[in-house]
C-alpha cells in the first residue's frame, strides 16, 4: 500500500503544470514533504480529459484503487484528475467505496466523502482551470522574455554581485567574486570542495548572506549560470545576460564539470587526509587499511578489518610516492596512466602522446638553431607555433580530465614530482589506486620500517 502519482498532459492547455516531468516532479516533492510513500507513477499523454478520450493510466489506477492497492492519490492540480463531471462523480465513487485519498499539489486535499468537500471539488476545479490557463500563464510569459532579453527578473541576488535596483541588471560585487575565482582556480588545481571552503573561511571570505561558506553553498554558488554571465529562466539558460560575468565561460564549463561528476560526489564526504586510506590493502586478511591517530606520535596506517598490519604512514606514504613519481617521470608511462583514467576513449592517451610530441619538437627547434640549421625568426615562429599548439592541447587535457582533477595536473606539467606534490591527499589517492596495489605485510612490532614488508604490485 502507498501512494500514486498521476500526471496528464492535455493539449488544450498551456499553463504552468503543462509539462508531464514538472508535474510527477512537484507531486514527488509533495509526497516527501508529507512523508507518503510514492508506489507508482500513472501518466496520460496528450489525451483531453473533454473529448471523452479514454486513459489508459487513469482507468489503470482507478483499477488499483478499487482492489485496495492505494492508499491515495496525488496529482498536481483536479484538472488533472477529471474535467468533466462525470468523471468527478466516478472518482467520488471510488473514494467513497475504497477510503482512497486525493491530494493535490495547487489545490490542497480533497474530501470527496462529503457534500460540501465536492462542491468545492467542482468550484476549485472551475476557478483554478481559469487561474492556470490564464493569468499564470500571461505573468510566466513575461518573466521568460525578460530572461531571454538578459535582464535581471529581481529575486535572489546570486553571489558575487549587486543589484542596481530598478535598472534591471547586476553589477560584479567584486569583493565577492575575487573568491568566487580563486575557488574555482583552486578546484581545477585539484583541491577538495571541502579544503577549499576551509580556506576561504580561514582568510575571511564570507557569503553574501555574511555567513561562513559551507561546501553545499559553495558548489550552488559555482554552479549558478549567472556567474557565467548567462540568463536563465526555470533554471535553464535562456541566452546572455546583461550583467559582466565573473568567471570566464569555458573555465565555467570546467568547473561545472568538476562538480557535477558523480564520481566526484560520492567522495564528498570522506575528503580524504591521507594518500593510503581505503587504498592501501593488509597483507594478512586483504582489508584496506586506514589512518589511525598518531600512534606513539606517529600518525599510522591499520587494518580495520582483521588489525593485524600496522604500519607508520610517513614513510610509507613517502615510499609509495617515490615508486610512483619514478614511474611516472617517464613519458611512456603517463600515457599508460592516462588511458586507464579514460579507458572508453583514446583522447586523452593520444592528446598526451601530442604533447610529448610537441615538446620535443620544441626542444629540437633550439637544437637545430644552436647547429644553424634554421635561423633566429625560424626558431622564434616555430617556437611560437609549437607553444600556442601547447596551450590548445592543454585545454583539451583540462577539460577531459576534469572529473580527475588530480590527473590533469600530472599529465599538463612538466615536473612529476612537483606536481605530485602539489596534489590533494584525495587526488594522489586516485592515482595510486589506479596505478598499483600497495599491500603491507604483517610486520614484528615496533616502530621500525622495513620497506621489505611492502608489496608494490602493478595494475
Ligand atoms: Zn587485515
Amino acid at each position: 500500500m502507498g501512494w500514486a502519482i498521476y500526471c496528464r498532459i492535455s493539449k488544450d492547455q498551456k499553463g504552468e503544470g503543462h509539462g508531464v516531468d514538472r508535474q510527477e516532479n512537484d507531486c514527488r516533492k509533495f509526497a516527501s514533504l508529507h512523508n507518503l510513500e510514492v508506489v507508482d507513477v500513472y501518466t496520460d499523454n496528450d489525451i483531453s480529459a473533454f473529448s471523452g478520450a479514454t486513459r489508459p493510466a487513469y482507468e489503470q489506477m482507478m483499477q488499483a484503487a478499487k482492489d485496495g492497492q492505494l492508499e491515495g492519490i496525488i496529482c498536481w492540480h483536479i484538472d488533472r484528475l477529471y474535467r468533466r463531471s462525470v468523471d468527478l462523480e466516478n472518482l467520488v465513487e471510488i473514494v467513497e467505496t475504497t477510503g482512497v485519498e486525493v491530494r493535490t499539489v495547487k489545490a490542497g486535499d480533497l474530501d470527496l466523502n462529503t457534500a460540501t468537500g465536492r462542491m468545492m471539488a467542482r468550484m476549485v476545479a472551475t476557478i483554478a482551470n481559469y487561474e492556470v490557463d490564464h493569468m499564470t500563464e500571461r505573468l510566466k510569459a513575461s518573466e521568460e522574455q525578460r530572461a531571454m532579453q538578459g535582464k535581471w527578473r529581481g529575486g535572489y541576488v546570486p553571489h558575487g554581485y549587486r543589484n542596481i535596483k530598478g535598472e534591471g541588471r547586476l553589477e560584479i560585487n567584486e569583493n565577492e567574486a575575487q573568491w568566487l575565482r580563486r575557488a574555482t582556480d583552486l578546484l581545477l588545481e585539484g583541491h577538495s570542495l571541502r579544503s577549499v571552503v576551509k580556506s576561504l573561511n580561514a582568510e575571511g571570505s564570507l557569503t553574501n548572506h555574511g555567513n561562513q561558506w559551507r561546501s553545499v553553498t559553495l558548489r550552488n554558488a559555482l554552479l549558478n549560470p549567472t556567474i557565467a554571465g548567462f540568463s536563465t529562466h526555470k533554471k535553464k539558460i535562456v541566452g546572455k545576460a546583461q550583467w559582466p560575468a565573473i568567471l570566464e565561460e569555458n573555465k565555467w564549463h570546467q568547473i561545472r564539470a568538476l562538480l557535477t561528476d558523480p564520481a566526484r560526489r560520492t567522495q564528498q564526504g570522506t575528503d580524504r587526509k591521507w594518500q593510503g586510506a581505503g587504498v592501501y590493502r593488509c597483507g594478512k586478511c586483504g582489508g584496506k587499511l586506514y589512518s589511525m591517530g598518531a600512534y606513539g606520535g606517529k600518525r599510522s596506517y591499520m587494518c580495520r578489518e582483521c588489525g593485524g598490519v600496522h604500519r607508520s604512514q610517513q614513510p610509507l606514504d613517502a615510499l609509495v610516492d617515490r615508486v610512483v613519481i619514478g614511474y611516472l617521470s617517464k613519458p611512456e608511462n603517463q600515457i599508460t596512466l592516462a588511458s586507464k583514467a579514460d579507458p572508453k576513449g583514446p583522447d586523452l592517451p593520444k592528446l598526451k602522446n601530442e604533447r610529448l610530441q610537441l615538446l620535443s619538437r620544441k626542444t629540437s627547434l633550439g637544437e637545430l638553431f644552436g647547429a644553424g640549421v634554421i635561423d633566429r625568426s625560424q626558431l622564434v615562429a616555430g617556437t611560437r607555433e609549437v607553444e600556442d599548439a601547447l596551450k590548445k592541447l592543454d585545454r583539451k587535457i583540462s577539460d577531459i580530465s576534469a572529473t580527475h582533477p588530480g590527473l590533469a595536473l600530472v599529465l599538463n606539467s612538466d615536473d612529476v614530482a612537483a606536481a605530485w606534490g602539489g596534489l590533494s591527499a584525495d587526488n594522489r589517492a586516485e592515482v595510486i589506486d589506479m596505478l598499483m596495489t600497495v599491500t603491507v605485510m604483517p610486520g614484528k612490532r615496533g616502530p621500525k620500517f622495513d620497506p621489505e614488508l611492502i608489496k608494490i604490485e602493478w595494475k
